[in-house]
């Protein structure tokens, strides 16, 4: 059950924005939360609030529980070996900058190499930028085809034994390209190096098995996958974990604390420092029920279907350019786009006075804006709630569009 079936779940679908039936079509910036989430962070609030590992008292026991029991839920999801292996953070920028932090800086010397793309979102960027400023690293660049692509040749051509780290996202929030993460994680490990995934548009939209991907690190965001704000995972390998350092430090995530040295519990709480984001991790566990009820292989298959479905509508506007993989090639559930002559931020906002909502801007990629040669592209994103009604909406409102920017576009 997609589309139509699922959008009774969530109340915010159910209105209008400028006269018109809302249209949420920026899914790749945040998700909407189906009712199941939103009561499930009430009920907590109402019946089990306390912090947890601390009280010794019925509520704190039950917050405890639902906190723990909502790691044993998202560990289940991506299949982890165990929820020991799954930090709670604030979401994947903030697991991100964790790994650069307490594992990257620790690690990297002069002349090591982190192995990028330069597609990557901001996030999945400017921490290792820092990290290579502050350890002598450097910073090496996979070439992109024209579609967006990285090719498997020029990965094993750019790892080598200085290699320390290869950073990519599983799919980018951009082009939609699905980067093949196994394959990646085995030519990483031939050379010694840890595979960071930024699986921040990949875990909310696709089957995710840390194990048979064997990346080293996953990052992604609650947010994005019918989730509150505020709560995230970065999932590690065991020994990884071991060996990494906390970020923060303070109450919680200590075993034992002298004058002038103190030791850390074992992960995952060593990384959580401070009370925790309890309501946040309670809500996130309800939307992995919620995902799960609906199929993570049918959200795959809807999104990537309302995607196909997207590119053959917008093939209909000549003067609708599309970037990233074309008909064919699987892609994940997004297109990105320009209206010729037309800057995406007045595009959005004519489409907005149709109730359409898409996002517009640089999506925190101003490097790949830079290969694409554009200031900033529109794009649509799906989701399980989305349905091909929707995509026509924003063809009908683009095409309003298009008459309305007419002079721009000659
Ligand atoms: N990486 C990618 C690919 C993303 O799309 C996003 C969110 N736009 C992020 C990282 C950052 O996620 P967050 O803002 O939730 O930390």
């Amino acid at each position: 059950m997609t589309g139509a079936d699922v959008r009774k779940d969530f109340p915010i679908l159910q209105q209008e924005i400028n006269g018109h039936p809302l249209v949420y079509l920026d899914n790749a910036a945040t998700s909407q939360k189906p009712r199941p989430v939103l009561e499930a962070i009430q009920r907590y609030y109402e019946h089990d609030n306390a912090n947890v590992h601390r009280g010794v008292h019925t509520l704190g026991a039950r917050a405890t529980e639902a906190y723990e029991l909502a790691r044993e839920k998202v560990a289940r999801f991506i299949n982890a070996p165990s929820p020991e292996q799954v930090v709670f953070t604030r979401g994947t920028t903030e697991s991100l900058n964790m790994i650069a932090y307490g594992y990257a800086r620790r690690v990297l010397q002069p002349g090591d190499e982190i192995v990028i793309t330069p597609a990557e979102h901001h996030s999945n960027l400017i921490p290792w930028q820092q990290a290579a400023r502050a350890t002598g690293a450097q910073l090496k660049y996979l070439p992109l085809q024209p579609d967006g692509q990285i090719r498997l040749e020029d990965v094993r051509q750019a790892v080598t034994d200085r290699t320390k780290l290869v950073a990519i996202a599983h799919v980018s929030n951009v082009l939609g390209t699905i980067h093949p993460v196994s394959e990646l994680a085995e030519i990483a490990h031939a050379r010694g190096a840890v595979l960071v995934v930024d699986g921040a548009q990949s875990v909310p939209h696709q089957p995710t098995d840390v194990q048979a991907l064997d990346c080293d690190f996953l990052a992604f965001s609650g947010h994005k996958m019918c989730g509150p704000t505020g709560i995230g995972v970065l999932y590690g390998k065991r020994h990884l974990l071991a060996e990494m350092e906390p970020t923060y430090f303070g109450g919680e995530m200590i075993d034992v604390v002298e004058l002038y040295e103190s030791t850390w519990k074992q992960p995952p709480w060593k990384f959580e420092g401070g009370t925790p984001i309890i309501a946040g991790a309670v809500g996130l566990g309800a939307a992995v029920d919620y995902l799960q009820s609906v199929g993570m292989e049918n959200i795959q298959r809807h999104s990537q279907a309302l995607a196909a479905y997207a590119l053959e509508r917008l093939a209909e506007i000549p003067e609708i350019e599309v970037y990233g993989p074309g008909p064919g090639v699987a892609r994940g559930g997004l297109v990105t786009f320009n209206l010729r002559g037309v800057h995406a931020h007045d595009l959005s906002t004519v489409l907005d006075a149709h109730g359409v909502a898409i996002r517009a801007g640089h999506h925190c990629c101003q490097p790949l804006m830079r290969i694409l040669g554009v200031p900033a592209t529109a794009r649509a994103s799906f989701y399980l709630y989305n349905t091909e009604a929707d995509i026509d909406a924003l063809v009908t409102a683009l095409t309003t569009a298009k008459e309305f920017f007419q002079h721009a576009i000659g």
